[in-house]
């Protein structure tokens, strides 16, 4: 057996261990979910201050007896520029070097067994049902095609007899995933937001032959209109998971209560803000969050920056559920670019420039023929090939004569502080709009569709 597939197996062997546990917390009361979080938090924040150098000089002040999620605002917080000037001083394994890390990004298979059961748990919930002597299950995972993403990392390692998995890249021509998913018939079907819409008008069309018993949207927003259109291509519940690379699955749709989001109260701590880090309570739309993970001890990122606006809803569920509930994400929109006849998914751009790591921001303006791109680049990074990587892949899609320019800039543009990444043509002139322009005081709870589907901003990737 080699070395892979005994590492991937021992994967299996621990999340299969820990599944009962983690769906279990599903249904934890709201004050065994506090405790829970409040003892997890000290256990964090102990580890970080003894084996995290970077963390220690920050935390070294900290009284564990004193902390609580109440207290935790105390705390400094950290941004993506903090985690990657201070890789190799934050984590807490000797062995972890950021160079290491980077050179094993193409072979990593392995993804953390918390994080794959926080973003499955809801479903082998239901998959117990499945009915016996039926065939084992299969997902069909439409994502970025490579490791460093969560989503495909975790489908190839965690492929199992109960739960087969099925990898798809988003960016290949829709025909040929049309063609694939076909052929294996997938009963999940698991993937980015803006993918299930073009596949949902492939299956309405005729075109696509599939008959999942679930939707599972991740990644990117999905907007009311999406939603519907999935529902009425399948007729099937579409369940949104919000989540990132940082934290794992931070929400998941409750398909028994409403078309909300139930936060993993269990396996982070969401505080949300305003853009000057102030709190903002539950009913009003903060313009970013900071996270804290409670389940990873070797990278411990706490009251970490994420620039996606979130909004708590002050109610329970009407199913009985424990975790706090907040409304389907918008913000964080990838607008597919149109050539003609050709549709580029923006992750065509999106995978070169995150691969990238000096590069910490950019913007993707869709051009008749191409695209300009405007990058923040903290250190050196490589324009001329980035360019020549991004013509290719254009040229590849059928793309005619492509032009493709990257420019370093010193900053980006934003408006009420978002930044929108993408760009496309037909949506430039609408930019103020989709940028918050019509943003509700209060977000409508439980009970009422919100209709507001405005905004953008920048998002680690869950693919
Ligand atoms: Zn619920």
């Amino acid at each position: 057996m080699t070395g892979y597939e005994e590492l991937r197996l021992r994967h299996v062997r621990d999340a299969m261990a820990a599944a009962g546990e983690l769906i279990g917390r599903l249904d934890w009361p709201v004050a065994r979910l506090a405790a829970h979080r409040d003892a997890e938090l000290r256990r964090l924040v102990r580890t970080a201050q003894t084996a995290s150098p970077w963390h220690r000089k920050r935390l070294e002040h900290v009284d564990l007896n004193a902390l609580n999620e109440a207290t935790l605002a105390a705390l400094p917080v950290m941004t993506k520029d903090d985690l990657m000037a201070n890789f190799d001083e934050i984590v807490t394994d000797d062995r972890l070097r950021l160079d290491v890390v980077e050179d094993h990004l193409e072979a990593l298979t392995a993804a953390d067994v918390a994080a794959y059961l926080g973003t499955v748990r809801h479903m082998l919930r239901e998959l117990a049902a499945w009915p016996k002597g039926a065939h084992p299950p299969l997902a069909a995972m439409i994502g970025s095609g490579t490791a460093t993403h969560m989503m495909y990392a975790a489908g190839r390692t965690f492929s199992t007899p109960q739960l087969g998995t099925r990898a798809f890249a988003v960016a290949q021509p829709v025909q040929e995933l049309v063609a694939g998913l076909g052929d294996c018939q997938p009963d999940l079907l698991f993937g980015y937001a803006s993918a299930l819409h073009t596949l949902a008008r492939e299956a309405r069309a005729g075109r696509l032959r599939i008959a999942p018993r679930f939707v599972i949207s991740t990644s990117e927003p999905l907007l009311p209109e999406m939603r519907e259109e999935l529902e009425q291509a399948w007729g099937v519940p579409v369940l949104n998971y919000y989540a990132c690379s940082e934290a794992g699955a931070v929400a998941i749709s409750c398909h028994r209560g409403g078309d909300w989001l139930h936060l993993a109260d269990d396996l982070v701590i969401v505080e949300p803000v305003s853009s000057r880090g102030h709190p903002v309570p539950p009913g009003e739309r903060a313009d970013k969050i900071y996270i804290t993970n409670l389940f990873n001890h070797t990278l411990p990122l706490i009251r970490y920056e994420v620039t996606d606006e979130v909004t708590l809803l002050d109610e329970p569920c009407r199913c009985g559920s424990g975790h706090q509930l907040i409304a389907d994400p918008q913000g964080r929109l990838d607008d597919t670019f149109d050539y003609g006849k050709i549709a580029v998914h923006p992750h065509v751009f999106r995978s070169p420039l995150s691969r990238r790591r000096n590069i910490v921001e950019y913007q993707v303006l869709q051009t008749a023929c191409g695209a300009v791109i405007t990058a923040v680049c903290h250190g050196p990074a490589d324009l001329a090939e980035l360019e020549a990587e991004l013509l290719t892949r254009l040229t590849e899609l059928g793309v005619p004569s492509p032009e493709v320019s990257v420019t370093a800039v010193g900053s980006i543009g934003r408006r009420a502080g978002k930044l929108r990444r993408f760009v496309p043509l037909a949506g430039a002139s609408s930019m103020g709009d989709r940028q918050g322009a019509h943003r509700p005081a209060k977000t409508p709870g439980p009970g009422t569709q919100s209709a507001d589907a405005t905004g953008t901003s920048r998002m680690a990737d869950l693919s």
